[in-house]
Parts: C-alpha cells; sequence; structure tokens
C-alpha cells in the first residue's frame, strides 16, 4: 500500500483560529527569488524561505495587507460576496482532491476561505470590530501570514469545490485573492515567479529566445518530416498569414507535449493551413494567473500584439489548461477588444465559431473536432489499437470553458479502445491533477501526489475494469504531472496529448507507409498488448 495513503482522518485538537503550519518538505514550495521579484517590479525582493523564523516583512506589513483587502472589497463585488454570503453548510468540504488526500480540514474549501473570512470579518463588519472573536474575527498576525501562504498554496484555484456550492461561492478566487495579497508584502513562490519573469523578457516560462525557440520548431518540423516521408516547414512570424498559431511552451521543450506539437504540426500540414506562430508569443501558459489580476494582463497582451503585428485574421490556441481559462474568462476584455481580427472562420470548413466571435481565438479541439465532423481528415484509427484510452479533463478547460465534448469526439475517431472514468470524477466534476497553478515542483511532491491521488484513483479503477494504458489530456501542466501521479498510484498508464494520438491516426496525402507511432515505437507492438 502507497505509504500516503496513510492518513490521520481525526480533526486536530485546540481551537483552529491558531495558526500553526509546519513547513515539512515535501508539502510547501519554495519562495520566489529577489531577482524573480525585480524583474517583475514586485515589493519586498529579497532572499528567505517558508520554513525561516522571520519572513523579513515590511514593516507595515498589517497596513498593506489591510489596505489590499479594501481596495479589493471595493473593487470585486464577488469578493465581498464570497465573503459574506456562506452559510457553512459543508457542501464543499469533501469535495477538494487536497482535502481527500492530505484530511487536513483547513484543506476543505469553506476552511480554507474561513482563513481570510475571519480577517475580513475582524476588520471589516461592524460586529467584528466591536465583538472581535465572538463575531468569528481573527486577528491579523505574522502567523496568519504563515498560515495563509501555507494554505493558499494547497489549492490549485480548480474550481471543482464551487460545482458544489448551492450559493456558488468560488473558492478558487478567494485564493487568488489571498495571493494578490500576498503578493503585496513580498510572498510568493519561485515556481510561479521565474516563468513569470521569463515570460515577461522572452514570451515563454523557459526563458528561450528567438533563435532558441527557431531551433526547437525546425527540429519537431524535421521530426514531423521523417516520420511523414513530407517536407513539413513551420512558419515563425510570418506577416500576413490567416492564423496565429499559441501553444504551451511545454509543447516544444517537453515530453509527452513534444508528441502533441508533432500532431498539430502535421495536421496543418494535411490540411495546408495558413497559419505562423511567433517568436514572442511563444507560450500561450500565463503564470500571472496565479500571481494577480494585474500580472495577469501584462503577460497576456503579448498574444493579441503579435496577431495585429503579424496582421492575421484570427487566433487559434494549442493543448493547454490555464491559458484557456485566462483567454475564456478574462482576455477580450482584459486586453481586448481584439476589433483588429474577424471572427474566426475555418478556411477548411466554412464554419463560424461563434462562441469565440469576442476573443477571436479558437481552441484547437473545436478547431479539429469541426475538420472531423465534416469529413476533411482520414484517419486509420487502428494505429492506435495498443492503446486503451481514458480522457481527463482538465479543469481549466472543462470547468474553466466548457469544452467536454470536442475532445471525445476526437478520441472516438482516433482509437478503437476509449472508456470514461466514473461519472462524478470527469467532466464538470473532474478532479484536479494536483499540481496546477504552480504548484508543479519537485520540492512539493508530497502533497502533490496526495492531491491527485482522487484522480489517480479514477484512473486505477478504468486500468483495473478495462485494461486502460494510456491517459490523454489537454493540459501542458497535466502532461508534465500525470506521468509522475500515475507511476506513484498506478502503474502501468502513460500520458498523452490527444493530438498525438490524432498524428497516429492521420492518414496523410502522399505520406509514406508508416510502422512507428509518434514516439517510434512499433503501432503493431501494441495491438499485440491489447488484444493478448
Ligand atoms: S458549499 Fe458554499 S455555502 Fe456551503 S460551506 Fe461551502 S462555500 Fe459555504
Ligand atoms: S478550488 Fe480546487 S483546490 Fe481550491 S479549494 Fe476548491 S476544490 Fe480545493
Amino acid at each position: 500500500m502507497p505509504e500516503l495513503l496513510q492518513i490521520e482522518p481525526s480533526p486536530p485538537k485546540g481551537d483552529w483560529r491558531n495558526p500553526k503550519v509546519e513547513f515539512r518538505k515535501g508539502v510547501f514550495c519554495y519562495s520566489a527569488g529577489a531577482k524573480s521579484l525585480k524583474y517583475l517590479g514586485l515589493p519586498n525582493p529579497r532572499e528567505w524561505q517558508p520554513f525561516d523564523a522571520d519572513w523579513k516583512l515590511p514593516p507595515d506589513w498589517k497596513r498593506i495587507i489591510l489596505d489590499g483587502m479594501k481596495d479589493r472589497l471595493n473593487k470585486y463585488r464577488s469578493f465581498r460576496l464570497f465573503m459574506d454570503i456562506c452559510v457553512r453548510c459543508a457542501a464543499c468540504a469533501d469535495k477538494c482532491h487536497f482535502y481527500v488526500g492530505s484530511s487536513d480540514p483547513k484543506n476543505m474549501p469553506v476552511m480554507r476561505a474561513e482563513l481570510i473570512r475571519s480577517v475580513y470579518r475582524r476588520y471589516f463588519t461592524l460586529t467584528g470590530r466591536i465583538f472581535r472573536g465572538l463575531a468569528g474575527g481573527r486577528e491579523l498576525t505574522e502567523d496568519v501570514i504563515k498560515e495563509w501562504f501555507y494554505y493558499f498554496y494547497q489549492c490549485t484555484e480548480c474550481r471543482r469545490c464551487s460545482v458544489f456550492c448551492p450559493y456558488g461561492i468560488d473558492t478558487a478566487e478567494i485564493t487568488m485573492i489571498g495571493r494578490e495579497l500576498l503578493n503585496l508584502i513580498g510572498c510568493n513562490i519561485n515556481w510561479v515567479l521565474e516563468p513569470a519573469a521569463n515570460c515577461f523578457r522572452t514570451g515563454n516560462h523557459l526563458g528561450i529566445q528567438p533563435h532558441g525557440f527557431k531551433d526547437s520548431i525546425d527540429f519537431a518540423a524535421d521530426e514531423a518530416s521523417e516520420i511523414t516521408g513530407l517536407p513539413i516547414e513551420v512558419p515563425i512570424n510570418k506577416k500576413g498569414a490567416e492564423i496565429l498559431f499559441v501553444m504551451p511552451s511545454a509543447d516544444y521543450f517537453g515530453t509527452p507535449h513534444y508528441y502533441t506539437l508533432l500532431g498539430y504540426l502535421m495536421l496543418f500540414k494535411e490540411i495546408g493551413l495558413d497559419y505562423t506562430l511567433s517568436a514572442y508569443a511563444s507560450e500561450g501558459g500565463n503564470f500571472g494567473l496565479f500571481t494577480s489580476h494585474e500580472m495577469m494582463k501584462r503577460l497576456n497582451a503579448k498574444i493579441y500584439d503579435e496577431a495585429k503585428r503579424l496582421g492575421v485574421k484570427w487566433i487559434l490556441g494549442g493543448e493547454c489548461g490555464h491559458m484557456w481559462r485566462v483567454l475564456h474568462q478574462y482576455m477580450s476584455t482584459m486586453n481586448g477588444p481584439a476589433d483588429f481580427l474577424e471572427p474566426p472562420v475555418s478556411p477548411i470548413t466554412g464554419t463560424r465559431f461563434e462562441n469565440a466571435r469576442s476573443t477571436k481565438m479558437v481552441h484547437i479541439a473545436e478547431f479539429t473536432a469541426d475538420l472531423i465532423h465534416h469529413g476533411k481528415l482520414k484517419l486509420d484509427p487502428s494505429r492506435n489499437d495498443k492503446f486503451k484510452v481514458t480522457y481527463h479533463d482538465s479543469c481549466n478547460t472543462a470547468r474553466g470553458m466548457g469544452i467536454l465534448e470536442e475532445p471525445r469526439y476526437i478520441l472516438n475517431k482516433v482509437c478503437n479502445y476509449f472508456y470514461e472514468m466514473p461519472e462524478n470524477t470527469i467532466r464538470e466534476q473532474t478532479f484536479c491533477c494536483g499540481s496546477g497553478s504552480g504548484l508543479g515542483t519537485d520540492e512539493n511532491l508530497e502533497m502533490r501526489l496526495r492531491g491527485g491521488f482522487p484522480r489517480a484513483n479514477a484512473v486505477k479503477y478504468v486500468k483495473e475494469k478495462h485494461g486502460v494504458n494510456l491517459l490523454t489530456c489537454m493540459c501542458a501542466i497535466d502532461k508534465a504531472t500525470l506521468p509522475g501521479l500515475m507511476d506513484y498510484w498506478v502503474g502501468g498508464v502513460d500520458v498523452a496529448g490527444v493530438h498525438e494520438l490524432l498524428g497516429n491516426a492521420l492518414v496523410m496525402t502522399g505520406a509514406k507507409e508508416r510502422d512507428t507511432d509518434l514516439r517510434g515505437e512499433p503501432l503493431a507492438a501494441a495491438e499485440e498488448a491489447v488484444h493478448a
């Protein structure tokens, strides 16, 4: 039995309002380095770590936090509403994967929100100002700040809890405000701020410069050419192309993401798409979402800027999670309106993507599903016969924007063996991978494995019932973190993008006979595995 299954289900003793957190190895993320804070112009750059006794907060940290709360209570009606309307019915309590995996009561969404709500009551309500603790209020102390840091970085902002709240309280938004407040006094994590600083400088998380970007893309184009026997070139910064394609940078520097990139390139070649990549909008992901509303806006601006500079008609986006949450929920008002672009129309099928009329940006799964629906692609699903496939709905694309049917439609056309996980673990009720919102660091591995436990458990179920050996998804963070999660809890289940399987199945005009998949592994061996 995995060691992490041994959890202590009884609540801790003592008053929950006394904050005491232990920054134990494996359950927290390292702080952001001074260099990244300076680069982004954030306050209080210094070297410190969460396990230090002295966090070197600014002398007036309390005033900064309370002023910040006041600003946000005035600015975001949702924040004030969420502070006021919770009736503590506990419908959300057991819906959080971190609570399920850790049994820590403060990981119940209602309790996570209460960490900040208790301070709200004390300083921003009349009864709290008069009766303090008796009215459920709590003094703001340095220990409360440490507790906020601990628990707001044990929430992946996945919004599963909000699906079950009868009042529609979105604890993810409360976490976002909590993190934003912590930022005001220089408390952030490195896994978020370093990619954000890199993005600000070069356009992508790793800080890859334009020539490095071109090398990576050329390498992928060569490999796609070799697999298909067809000349495949990928335009970069091509002015006047019809479509700008934006993807998460992991697609060109990580695996298994890279095979998804090969799938896109083969698809675009087959349909003769007039598109371009941008060497600056070389990252769809946006770690600003995990920092502050302002940072999210700063980092996202490059997508419209590059679309304008290159003179494209509309934008197509690749397989990513939080990139789509930002685009779908905020982009058109935050960085738009993008009046210089046209409402997206597929040049192959003529379909007008009315849902993207405002953002002018279409998800690759919508685009591909539409091509298949109109009979524009020749597919051989038997090429994926070695796989028994299931699909993990990424929180951001499923709950954040409602893409539920398109990936399933594609998967059912490109493979012969597809099995759903149990109903209460997919679609709107999907369980998070446990590593989203910037928590995918190695030092945080124990908490990631705990948080990912409910997802892994559902995969284990379909593995045992149907022999599932491949978990597909459409999110760069999922592709990076699910393999480790599968190894720990399930075993024998690989991870792939939807467009990797599409690339395997795509029968391309004039292409050479294929006997390997996009990973260079034999197609036939798989068949034997499934039918054995
Ligand atoms: S379900 Fe909603 S109202 Fe009920 S405790 Fe949770 S946040 Fe509060
Ligand atoms: S948003 Fe997700 S991680 Fe955060 S409290 Fe809700 S269920 Fe838990």
